[in-house]
């Protein structure tokens, strides 16, 4: 039997300051709900701000065939609905 001085190995140590952070990057969410303002390509998701309005709503804003219908609802995205809100100004709206 051959007696063997193992040496002490070295140990490699890798610095954990130089792990990185694996996403930095703020996750957003994809869209799934397009709006259904047929010129607009935004998402009608709630996490995204969309809202839905009734067919009529969206009729005197955008027209009849200007945007889709879904379930009787009409989803729109958030610059959507700020354009319609902009459109259906009544007096209990506030100004800013
Ligand atoms: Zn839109």
């Amino acid at each position: 039997m051959s007696r063997r001085t193992d040496r002490v190995q070295r140990k490699v140590r890798i610095p954990s300051s130089k792990r990185k952070k694996s996403n930095s990057k703020k996750e957003e969410k994809p869209g799934e709900i397009p709006c259904c303002i047929s010129s607009c390509d935004g998402f009608a998701d709630k996490h995204k701000g969309g809202r839905s309005l009734s067919q009529e709503n969206a009729i005197e804003t955008w027209g009849e065939g200007g945007f889709e219908v879904r379930k009787n609802r009409v989803r729109v995205c958030k610059s959507c609905y700020k354009a319609w809100k902009k459109d259906n100004k009544d007096d209990t709206s506030s100004h800013y």
